[in-house]
């Protein structure tokens, strides 16, 4: 048997180097044959193509491609705009780990070249949803979600043999750092409260989103293009069918209701090198173990309904997939927008769900029929959320 030929977009971020830990543990399984990052961490990409001995390596930026290249003598380095959705086409399982909205054109180029796409980028998802759905109708395609949540509810569908059995998708949520926090308390949070998440280790922009439950509120439309009437593979869960509960531990990922009233739960300690193995495995399974289960020290497991007057992120995420189209291209970009403000010092922690509400009431009702859409839709939300964050916050960029 071959090895399946994997590829990393975002091979310095979180997930990228997660996913190089996955491929360590399981040496010979897989062949690394190409990864592509943005430029910012030269060294750790270097790194990477000696150690794996990666043919080709793709980087955002020209100017740090080429000084790559040079670093790399005799490997091929591909700089520029489409470098890092070039190398889609080499591998036969792609690591999107890109992140934010820069992620879209590596999950369209994965699915369209009919390989199977190992998505941690949900922003792509979010903001592109018919057109990535489109994407993944192509022959041979595939798109396995690399996110706790959804690669639990993945696992927990295989439960479902029979057509129209699903009553229920229940995504669970740590709650992150703020859970307990009063309203007024959440008035004064600072930078380094909002990067302390309780359970996972994650990049800046999620586990920001984690403290707002924007994140959740991601997931939720994450799930419903996933898994709703969109998805070319099913079950086409209606959106009031997908429920959010708070589980601070961080041990069941998500759960899948059934019509008999059977819940089908996935269960693991936090590790994303978990979801990670998992899609680069699928249809079969990784043969290490992350995440495994102490029965004997793991004490509780608490459940517990989101306060969505705490944390608005969630409900207007809900909104957004209700009014469709490009409302949740909206949503992520003017969220993007709000937590880089917020990281910048230039904005406060309560003001992200203001920044994210406002931009949104400003929603043309334009529809996303093409990635030009998309692309557009994207662009027009990031300009009305940054007037937005100067009128909130009174401080111009
Ligand atoms: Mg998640």
């Amino acid at each position: 048997m071959t090895s399946p030929r994997v590829a990393i977009a975002g091979v310095t971020g979180s997930i990228g180097t997660q996913s190089l830990d996955v491929l360590r543990a399981e040496t010979g399984r897989y062949e690394l044959v190409a990864i592509g990052a943005g430029g910012a961490n030269p060294d750790a990409v270097v790194a990477a193509a000696q150690e794996f001995d990666v043919p080709v390596v793709a980087i955002d930026d020209p100017v740090a491609a080429e000084a790559i290249a040079e670093r790399l003598g005799g490997r091929e380095v591909r700089g520029g705009p489409g470098a890092l959705a070039s190398i889609a086409a080499e591998a036969d399982v792609v690591v999107n780990g890109v992140v934010g909205f820069a992620g879209l054109d590596v999950t369209l180029a994965t699915l369209n070249a009919g390989r199977r796409l190992a998505l941690a980028n949900k922003e792509s998802l979010i903001a592109g949803g018919p057109v990535v759905q489109a994407a993944w109708a192509t022959p041979g395609a595939a798109l396995i979600p690399v996110d706790s949540e959804h690669g639990a509810l993945h696992q927990c569908l295989r439960a479902n043999d029979v057509p129209d059995r699903v009553s229920r998708l229940v995504l669970t949520a740590s709650g992150g750092p703020f859970r307990t926090r009063s309203a007024d308390e959440l008035a004064t949070v600072g930078i380094e409260e909002a990067l302390a998440h309780p359970t996972w280790s994650m990049g800046p922009k999620i586990t920001v989103d984690s403290s707002t439950l924007m994140n959740k509120g991601l997931e939720v439309i994450e799930a419903y293009e996933l898994f709703g009437p969109g998805s070319p593979v099913g079950p086409g869960v209606a959106l009031e069918a997908i429920e959010v509960v708070v589980h601070p531990q961080s041990v069941v990922h998500s759960m899948v209701e059934f019509t008999d009233g059977s819940t089908i739960a996935q269960l693991s300690m936090p590790d994303m090198r978990l979801p990670i193995g998992y899609a680069l495995a699928w249809p079969d399974r990784s043969g290490v173990a992350n995440g495994r289960i102490d029965w004997s020290s793991l004490a509780r497991l608490d459940f517990e309904p989101p306060d969505v007057g705490r944390f608005p992120c969630l409900g207007l995420a809900y909104d957004a997939a209700r009014i469709g189209g490009t409302a949740p291209a909206w949503l992520s970009a003017a969220n993007e927008i709000a937590v880089e403000a917020f990281l910048a010092g230039r904005l406060r922690w309560i003001d992200i769900s203001a920044v994210v509400s406002d931009t949104l009431t400003s929603h043309d009702g334009a529809p996303a029929g093409s990635v030009g859409d998309v692309i557009d839709a994207d662009a027009r939300a990031r300009e009305v959320a940054r007037r937005v964050v100067t009128a909130v916050s009174g401080v111009a960029p």
